[in-house]
């Protein structure tokens, strides 16, 4: 796997793909600048070799070129960031572009327009991904966000640097800690799989039950198991077509020696609002008019238990509906035990969607190990497939 340090980067440009797909406001102001902040000790790593950095991104999902998603609008954000004067080129391939790139001193850095105003970017054409090749001497992929697409700029570009091509700190980190769940993690493995829906599910906890000694199966997905194995859920959520599979993963998982916990009780509410009237029910034994909302005092106790004697720990997916402020505790709580755990020495992962914005929302981010920054790219790996932005630094 090559990285950044197998390069010195002096007198070289380094064509960079990041993923500076921040949120903006309606004035145009960047409202969370994660991205660009995980970015930075990648780009200040090729600057501090004596090399220059050539930017490129998409920014959210545009037809054709509008205004509103041009990257111009967070030139200065990333100016800031860096703290290094940032140059811009409001084009991403083409004559004008390449004078800018091939003008760039050592120290420089400068950032292209939004890749998703050419179509030939989703559709990875190559034609489109030679001439973005030919603004840097080393390709550099630090955007694990995107990983997972096979378009131009993160994985056919890819090709026209055969031996040129690593990296950067923030993929190879990303890379790292999922191969510390999956492949190298100090057992016992625990994996805590929560949200929605089985079905968005299924791939991850079927690759997962090979690789962990431990399942915590919470939050809405819960209740299809519950009901498969005969217990009253009233109107809590469930895929009643995805019950026969419920049962078979728990089958599977007891062949493999994977321990499965699902909760046993749960906050119950008498309507899906946060005002809603509330009890404590045995997860098996909620009556109609009743939906399990978020994991019960008994539940919580239980997966405390697990995570504290867990070594390694992945989590994707909130105990309950956490949105609403009366059914966070759960998601809270579990988070709680995840940093005590990670405190006495375990390693945890945090990925995918939900369980990001939550442990963001409660304070947690700092108190895991590591907060994945893909969405999709993370579920796809967990999934046990190899991404195809990262297959193409490999190959
Ligand atoms: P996912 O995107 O599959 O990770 O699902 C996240 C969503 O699951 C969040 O919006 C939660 O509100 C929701 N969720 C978690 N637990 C429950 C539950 N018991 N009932 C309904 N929705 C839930």
């Amino acid at each position: 796997m090559k990285t950044l340090n197998d390069f010195n980067f002096e007198n070289k440009k380094a064509l960079i793909r990041v993923d500076f797909n921040v949120p903006l406001n309606e004035n145009f102001e960047v409202t969370d600048a994660t991205r660009i902040i995980s970015a930075k000790p990648t780009i200040i790593k090729i600057l501090e070799d004596g090399g220059s950095c050539i930017l490129m991104s998409h920014l959210g999902r545009p037809k054709g070129v509008q205004d509103e998603f041009s990257l111009k609008h967070i030139e200065n954000k990333v100016e800031d960031i860096l703290g290094v004067e940032v140059k811009f080129v409001p084009d991403c391939v083409g004559s004008d572009v390449e004078t800018a790139a091939a003008n760039l001193e050592p120290g420089q850095i400068l950032l292209l327009e939004n890749l998703r105003f050419y179509k030939e970017e989703k559709e990875g054409d190559k034609d489109f991904a030679e001439k973005l090749s030919k603004l840097g001497d080393i390709y550099v992929n630090d955007a694990f966000g995107t990983a997972h697409r096979a378009h131009a700029s993160t994985t056919v570009v890819a090709e026209f640097f055969p031996e040129n091509k690593c990296f950067g700190s923030l993929l190879a980190q990303e890379i790292e800690s999922i191969e510390k769940v999956m492949e190298t993690g100090e057992k016992p493995v625990l994996a805590v799989l929560g949200g929605a829906k089985v079905s968005s599910k299924i791939t991850i906890i079927e690759n997962i039950l090979d690789k962990v000694d431990h399942l915590i199966i919470g939050g809405g997905m819960s209740f299809t198991f519950v009901k498969a194995q005969g217990g009253k859920i009233g109107n809590s959520i469930c895929e009643d077509d995805k019950m026969d599979l419920a049962l078979d993963i728990l089958k599977q998982a007891k062949e493999k020696n994977v321990q499965i916990h699902i909760p046993v009780d749960v906050i119950a509410a008498d309507d899906f609002s946060n005002d809603a009237n509330t009890q404590i029910l045995d997860i098996n034994a909620i009556p109609d008019g009743w939906e399990g909302v978020d994991a019960g005092p008994k539940s919580r106790e239980i997966f405390h238990n697990v995570v504290m004697a867990s070594k390694t720990i992945l989590w994707n997916g909130p105990l309950g509906v956490f949105e609403m402020e009366s059914f966070a505790g759960g998601t809270i709580a579990l988070g709680d035990s995840i940093a005590e755990s990670t405190k006495n020495g375990a390693f945890s992962l945090v990925g995918g969607g939900d369980s990001v914005a939550a442990v963001k929302q409660f304070g947690f981010a700092d108190k895991v190990s590591y907060v994945s920054t893909g969405g999709g790219a993370m579920l796809e790996s967990l999934e046990g497939k190899t991404l195809p932005g990262i297959a193409a630094i490999l190959d």
